[in-house]
């Protein structure tokens, strides 16, 4: 393990586990019986997500997302959907939100462990050009949560 005082080495650690998403991503496929399929695109870098979600009541029972584009957002989307499995709707929404300040930067949210590995993703909100691909699948799910909610 790196030293934590050892930023390139720390970014070494974030690029590698981005890297590891994009190019085994995790929940990555359809759902046969989905409540939920939000379909969203970046064309400032021609990302598309496709996120289908099924609930059991109030749980996020199962997340997959298809779709293709850059190591950012196809990680991101990969990241999201591990941590949002099985997770209550008010859990996801509060992680959306925490998502959403670490791409403003917010150290708080950089260090918070609930966000699991999407933590990699903090260096994102240095290079404002790639928010809205790290943004994406989030915002999908934002819109599949209020999908499943009327
Ligand atoms: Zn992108």
């Amino acid at each position: 393990m790196p030293h934590p005082h050892d930023a390139s080495a720390v970014t070494a650690l974030y690029q590698e586990l981005i890297l590891d998403h994009y190019r085994r991503p995790r929940n990555k496929g359809t759902l046969a019986n989905a409540d939920a399929h939000v379909v969203r695109k970046n064309p400032l870098c021609g990302d598309e997500i496709e996120l289908e979600l099924r609930f059991d009541g109030d749980r996020i029972a199962e997340a997959k997302f298809g779709g293709r584009g850059c190591s950012i957002s196809q990680a991101s989307a990969s990241m999201m959907t591990e941590l949002v499995r099985g997770k209550p709707a008010v859990e996801a929404r509060a992680l959306i939100r925490r998502f959403a300040e670490l791409l403003r930067g917010s150290p708080d949210a950089a260090a918070d462990e609930r966000l699991g590995d999407a933590r990699a993703l903090r260096g994102v909100a240095r290079l404002p050009v790639r928010v809205p691909c790290a943004a994406m699948a989030w915002t999908a799910l934002e819109e599949g949560l209020k999908a499943a909610e009327s």
